[in-house]
């Protein structure tokens, strides 16, 4: 089980979808994808375009380590 806990209540905390490798294109959405410190990684193609994990409350809450866990897939 990974140290984030996959939850709708952490879904809505995750600012992935405000984040400009997110938006590079319109795969994350239509897969509903985000929280990808307790999902784990995309299955999107994207490029790294800058990652605001670091602004993210759960960054701080679960005391995450780095960012771009979209391509690192979720934290241990
Ligand atoms: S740390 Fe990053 S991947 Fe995890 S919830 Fe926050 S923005 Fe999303
Ligand atoms: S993990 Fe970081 S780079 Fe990836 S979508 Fe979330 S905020 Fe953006």
């Amino acid at each position: 089980m990974s140290k984030v806990p996959n939850t709708p209540e952490n879904e809505a905390k995750c600012v992935c979808p405000r984040c400009p490798t997110w938006l590079t294109n319109g795969c994350p959405k239509e897969k509903n994808e985000l929280l990808y410190c307790a999902k784990g990684k995309t299955i999107c193609d994207l490029p790294e375009a800058g990652c605001i994990c670091g602004a993210c409350p759960m960054h701080e809450e679960y005391k995450l380590d780095g960012m771009y866990f979209c391509f690192r897939g979720a934290e241990k």
